[in-house]
């Protein structure tokens, strides 16, 4: 847009903008099974959302200004270390930022000339992310292919004096499934290499489902070895985005993910988080969700949670043709196809109002769709499994995506460092992908078979020219 020559009122502000979210998947209601978490109890959401309002304007830039900000941090990352073991704490906007903290501190307190992380393959992007912008290198290690969990013997061996940090995950989103914690932080204490575990998806759940009956081996900073842990609080906290926390067992580890800097003649920086001025309304949101639901509100949400997930597990186990992937002990679900085209049933089942996320094939696991069980899914668990069975049973009469003969080739073998965004635009509409802004969702079965039959580093290349493509010049 340019710029609008007089001001707007925000009545049209506000009418301009449902107008913009008119394609966008709702973020209530339980049909979308990734990416948001509802608990069903608006008076939650209610309260979350006036808190941030109210702490939108302040700035956690300099805690002496804003000694609110101190408290409230104080409280959450209170909270949260007390369920998972105790610890010091820094409160951060994700999972992304959490991990980011862990590994800058292992990297600093570690001091090796060509520092190393080693994790399972099935260990969150968000570990490579941090290891490329920090200059750390990844040494990833496969998993049990039936159990898809990593197995001690294989980190161990991956160990070298090189290794500043080992990452378990509890659980991995893929799966679902909750690494051997204790064997891992074992090992990597034998070697005196800190141990991280990532529970950002599975830190404000596992303990509810522990409660509500599930058996969860112990995963948190009481496991001997484990040096620091992240839970985010915006995934099964159901906390507005914005909101996670990263526990270090050791103060002198926590002191080393933060930053300061006097090295200008302006005000000193003093930062616990990668970001400097910040708002203080996703901590107001985290705080008040925290109290609104209180102990008993996670209970119950964990409750259902475990209901939901042992009637979705039954359900798609009885749907000839599909199979849910290992045993998760968490609410994450994925389950693959045989005879049946996951994408395609993916596709149907958007069709009909639901979204199931598709996760491409990768170290040996097949390409497969993932659910994330939330509070609220056991309200419409049976709606959902009649919307996967009918999905099933199209993609299986329509029969999987047949590309044109040599396309894979062709995408493969595109030498993506001279082609510019338009012509890279020309050539996804001639395969039928649409890329201009406004035109709603495509099929995407047959983006993801293309996907999905690309070498990992040719997927990073396509995808991030399709990100520079959709937001233009
Ligand atoms: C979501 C997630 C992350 C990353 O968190 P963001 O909040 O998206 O930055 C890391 N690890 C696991 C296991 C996750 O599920």
């Amino acid at each position: 847009m340019t710029l609008p020559p007089a001001g707007e009122t925000t009545g049209d502000l506000l009418a301009e903008l449902s107008r913009l979210k008119r394609h966008d998947l709702p973020v209530r209601g339980g049909q979308v099974t990734a990416y948001v978490y509802d608990t069903g109890r608006p008076e939650v959401n209610d309260a979350a959302t006036r808190a941030y309002l109210e702490m939108l304007e302040v700035n956690c830039l300099d805690p002496t200004a804003f000694p609110s900000v101190v408290e409230m941090e104080r409280q959450v990352v209170g909270a949260v270390a007390d369920v998972l073991g105790g610890g010091h704490g820094i409160f951060t906007s994700g999972g992304t930022e959490s991990i980011m903290l862990a590994v800058k501190a292992a990297r600093d307190a570690a001091s090796a000339a060509r520092p190393k992380l080693v994790l399972p393959v099935t260990a969150h992007p968000a570990f490579h992310k941090a290891a490329h912008y920090l200059g750390v290198e990844v040494v990833a290690v496969p998993v049990d292919l039936k159990t898809y969990k990593v197995r001690p013997g294989d980190v161990e061996a991956a160990l070298d004096a090189d290794t500043i940090l080992v990452a378990v995950s509890a659980p991995s989103y893929p799966q679902g499934v909750v690494d051997p914690v204790a064997e891992v932080a074992a090992v990597a204490a034998g070697a005196g290499v800190p141990c991280h575990v990532d529970a950002c998806v599975g830190g404000w759940l596992l303990p509810w489902l522990r409660e509500a009956g599930a058996a969860i081996p112990p995963f948190d900073l009481s496991v001997p070895g484990v040096t620091s842990i992240s839970c985010d609080l915006h995934k099964f906290g159901y906390a507005p985005k914005g909101a996670s926390v990263v526990l270090f067992a050791d103060p002198a580890m926590r002191r080393a993910a933060y930053f300061a800097s006097a090295a200008w003649p302006g005000y000193t920086i003093i930062n616990a988080t990668v970001q400097s001025s910040r708002s203080a309304g996703p901590l107001g949101g985290a705080w008040a969700t925290l109290r609104a639901l209180g102990r008993e509100g996670y209970v119950e949400l964990g409750r259902a949670t475990l209901a939901a997930t042992a009637r979705l597990r039954e359900g798609i186990a009885a749907i000839p043709g599909l199979r849910v992937l290992g045993e998760p002990e968490s609410s994450l679900v994925a389950f693959t196809g045989a005879g049946i085209d996951v994408f395609v049933l993916a596709d149907e089942a958007r069709a009909r109002g639901w979204f199931l996320q598709p996760q491409l094939s990768y170290a040996g696991i097949p390409a497969n769709l993932h659910i994330t069980v939330t509070g609220v899914t056991l309200a419409g668990v049976e709606a959902m499994l009649k919307v996967i069975a009918e999905s099933a049973a199209t993609a299986r009469a329509r029969g999987p995506v047949e590309l044109p003969e040599g396309l894979v080739d062709l995408v493969a073998g595109l030498d993506l460092d001279t082609m510019d965004d338009t012509s890279f635009a020309e050539l996804a509409a001639a395969v039928g992908v649409d890329l201009r802004p406004g035109t709603g969702q495509p099929e995407m079965a047959a983006v993801n078979t293309i996907l999905d039959a690309l070498p990992a580093p040719t997927r990073e290349a396509v995808l991030l020219r399709f990100l520079s493509v959709i937001y233009g010049p």
